[in-house]
């Protein structure tokens, strides 16, 4: 623990829940791409705050908005309309094609949303997902969440979910009948090691009668290269669930309910205090204009030098992913690799025992992708 911290701060980390695996690593500072320790120590960010992070540490354009936004008011409820909540709203309907949203705090709570918005419009109760998947830890998602180890202490979650192998259109068809009335699928795999969902196995989805709700809190706001990931499968859910990147780290959640789904929520149906917060909004409206064609083309060109560095390193069996959301499959633990990682100044995630991922900020350029794959050799060799 660094000596610049006060005795108070060193002395929390005793007072949080140890809910999480935490590196003993203090980050007080983040510019771009990169973030500083409490003794000036720097790091590449190739983790972006789990895909948070989408334009980079203190982006100039969330941090206007919401600096404007702090001076004039920070929160008035929903019992009254705010700009920029309705700014947002309109914003994410013309990037979906038509849609109303839902507004919230996190990825968890947008995916609760969902399940709600389901059972309502539908009258059925029974969902779909696939194995290996997750939508958060409240206990609806946590429900719909197919890795056993999170779900079985705290059973019972709610009945009715059914998982299905990732891509098994077969498994797909015969798990939905007349009680389910959601599909709930990622179209990146993403804390499940990174899987991609094939277009074939999203249109088996979409052609089903049960509601198909996409849980893009990981992939969307520009990740996979478009705005939204199923605009490269081809598909067009009924719901889809926002969050992560959305805001560039102030918290937000969003459930879009596209235009031909509507009609199920009436005034008192769900809620939340905080939701549609207008400092998150006024953020989350600047990254969306952020997110242009140039953007996204960075996105995909990143993405695909990254994969060619990734691709050459020893002991990667695989690489898989989108734009800027990339997995490498190891022969080793991948926690290992992140610890290595840390101690070259290159911070990446894992996902899953022996998948390495990274998701850098969306505006990472050719040199740094450079850099972290000059640091990632380092430890591969
Ligand atoms: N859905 C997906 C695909 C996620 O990756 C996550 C978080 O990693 C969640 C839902 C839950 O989001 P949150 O942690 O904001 O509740």
């Amino acid at each position: 623990m660094s000596a610049a911290l006060s005795d108070t701060v060193s002395q929390g980390i005793e007072r949080l829940l140890p809910a999480y695996a935490r590196a003993d690593l203090t980050l007080v500072r983040g510019d771009g791409c990169r973030v500083w320790d409490a003794d000036g120590g720097e790091y590449l960010d190739f983790g972006g705050g789990i895909a948070v992070v989408s334009l980079g540490h203190c982006h100039p354009a969330p941090l206007a908005a919401a600096a404007a936004q702090l001076d004039r008011l920070w929160h008035v409820s929903n019992l009254y309309r705010t700009e920029p909540a309705e700014e947002l709203a309109s914003l994410l309907s013309d990037r979906f094609g038509g849609a109303q949203a839902f507004f919230c705090n996190s990825g968890a709570e947008a995916i609760e949303a969902a399940l709600k918005y389901a059972r309502k419009a539908t009258g059925r109760t029974g969902v779909v997902a696939l194995e290996g998947g997750f939508h958060g830890r409240t206990l609806g998602a946590l429900s719909a969440t197919g890795q056993p180890a999170k779900r079985a202490p705290f059973d019972p979650l709610l009945a009715g979910v059914r998982f299905v192998p990732p891509n098994d259109v077969d498994a797909l068809r015969a798990a939905v009948d007349d009680e389910t009335g959601l599909i709930l699928l990622e179209p990146i795999l993403g804390e499940g090691g990174v899987i991609p969902l094939e277009p074939a196995f999203v249109e088996a989805a979409a052609e089903l009668e049960p509601l198909l709700c996409l849980d893009e809190v990981q992939t969307g706001a520009g990740r996979t290269g478009t705005f939204f990931t199923f605009e490269q499968l081809g598909v067009r859910p009924d719901l889809l669930a926002l969050a992560k990147g959305l805001a560039n780290g102030l918290p937000i959640g969003a459930l879009l309910v596209a235009d031909e789904a509507a009609g199920a929520f009436a005034p008192g149906d769900h809620g939340s205090t905080f939701g549609g917060n207008p400092v998150s909004c006024a953020a989350a409206s600047a990254v969306v204009e952020t997110v242009d064609g140039a953007l996204l083309a960075n996105v995909r060109e990143r993405g695909a030098q990254l994969v060619a560095g990734v691709e050459s390193l020893p002991g990667v069996i695989a690489v898989r992913g989108r734009g800027l959301l990339v997995g490498a499959v190891i022969a080793g633990d991948a926690s290992s690799v992140v610890e290595a990682a840390r101690t070259e100044g290159l911070l990446v995630l894992s996902a899953g025992d022996d998948v390495v991922r990274f998701a850098p900020p969306l505006t990472v350029t050719a040199a740094e992708v450079d850099e972290a794959l000059t640091a990632t050799k380092r430890i591969f060799c």
